[in-house]
């Protein structure tokens, strides 16, 4: 029988399925569609939180050893597969923080890069960018990926291993149970019933997690869709060199003269169409930052469901009442950054390891405590 079975294949159930299989485990990843073509494909891939000293030191600890974890992480994946996830040390250009001292007192206190800057430096760091910004804070060392490339990189390393399965268009629609123990899942592919097994099973569903656990428990921790758009300018020149930040709205420069802006924050279940009125939205947010976008043409709009955990914190652990059955959803905002370091702690617990960090922040058995004011 299968070790391990992770039900979603978005970059928290990959890079668990990796981590594993590193470790001489086998690994079975069920997924409802293609692999990493939810959440994980529609970020904008900046490896950073925004605004990173406004999350919790829970947050903190786990975007540190994921930061000092990404260069291994695409390298390694660029020998394995071939596939370059474009890991680009841009830096992050945040233009309104007007909580600038607390700002770069979390910065020295967490050993992180941060330096204020006025709007000459502004001008001088990114001249096309609008002038009315008079402050702002630099992080040099932030860096974005390229995640849909991540996340055919995780894909194809984790299928190369002899020791993974991975089952595209399988719904997972039953999780079944028997004396605090799980039995089996049901699952459809492509229309037909089957039944898998496996010694340990793991939700990495996303969004999608809590709707999965609600038939097993009564009050499964609390996680919720939050739908993001974002559009893709393509420009005729070079633009921007850093990823720029203003009211919660970003632009990201990519290769090839891309540049992407996001992104809406939006509470309408599962709902992924795209609107209109976003599309304006996000448009005058990108011209505001950068005028020059007026005249390059959007040649994408998307939208994806970030899985919305109370105060941003991951649920990463056991489940309580269960033997087999473990979480590692709700990273909101920030799971491509935190992902190294979840699917990490996922696996140290999995398998009996000393933890990367302490994992009682993130335990779904404290979901009721912290979901209370969620
Ligand atoms: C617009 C936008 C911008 C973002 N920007 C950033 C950013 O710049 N930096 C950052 O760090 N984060 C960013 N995020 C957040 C980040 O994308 C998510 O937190 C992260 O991708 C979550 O990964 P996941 O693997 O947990 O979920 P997902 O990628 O959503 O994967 C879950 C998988 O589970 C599968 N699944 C669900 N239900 C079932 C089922 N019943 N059976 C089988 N499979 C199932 C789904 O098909 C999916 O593939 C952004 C998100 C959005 C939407």
């Amino acid at each position: 029988m299968t070790d391990f079975l992770i039900i979603g294949a978005g970059v928290s159930g990959l890079l668990l399925a990796r981590e594993l299989l590193k470790a001489g485990a086998s690994v079975c990843v069920v997924d409802k569609s293609d692999a990493g073509r939810e959440a994980s494909w529609a970020g904008g891939g900046i490896v950073s939180p925004l605004y990173p000293w406004r999350y919790s030191d829970s947050v903190t600890a786990l975007a540190n050893h994921a930061q000092n974890a990404y260069p291994t992480l695409v390298a390694d994946l660029f020998s394995e597969t071939g596939i370059d996830s474009q890991l680009s040390p841009t830096g992050l250009l945040m233009l309104d923080a007007d909580d600038r001292a607390e700002a770069l007192a979390w910065a020295a206190f967490h050993g992180r890069s941060m330096h204020a800057l006025d709007s000459d430096d502004i001008c001088h760091r990114e001249p096309l960018v609008a002038a009315d910004f008079r402050h702002a804070l630099w992080m040099p060392d932030v860096a974005n990926v390229r995640n849909p490339r991540l996340l055919k990189a995780l894909r194809a390393s984790v299928m190369s291993s002899p020791a993974a399965s991975l089952i595209e268009h399988c719904e997972v629609q039953l999780i079944d149970q028997a004396e605090g123990a799980v039995s089996q899942i049901r699952v459809s592919i492509d229309g037909v019933q089957k039944f898998l097994r496996a010694d340990q099973y793991v939700v990495t569903a996303g969004a999608w997690s809590a709707d999965l656990l609600s038939g097993l428990v009564a009050r499964p921790p609390i996680i919720k869709p939050v739908k993001g758009e974002m559009l893709l300018y393509r420009s005729d020149r070079p633009l921007l060199k850093t990823i720029v930040l203003s009211k919660g709205r970003y632009l990201i420069p990519r290769a090839d003269n891309l540049i992407l802006a996001g992104s809406t924050l939006e509470h309408c279940g599962f709902d992924k169409k795209v609107s209109d009125s976003a599309k304006k939205s996000l448009t005058q947010s990108a011209i505001g930052i950068l005028p020059a976008l007026a005249d390059m043409p959007v040649v994408g709009h998307w939208a994806g469901l970030r899985p919305g955990a109370a105060a941003g914190v991951p649920y990463i652990g056991r489940m309580p009442g269960f033997r087999n059955l473990s979480l590692n959803a709700g990273h909101y905002r920030n799971g491509l950054v935190l992902a190294p370091a979840s699917a990490r702690l996922m696996a140290d617990i999995l398998l009996g390891r000393p933890t990367l960090v302490d994992p009682a922040p993130y335990d779904p058995a404290h979901a009721h405590d912290r979901d209370a004011a969620f």
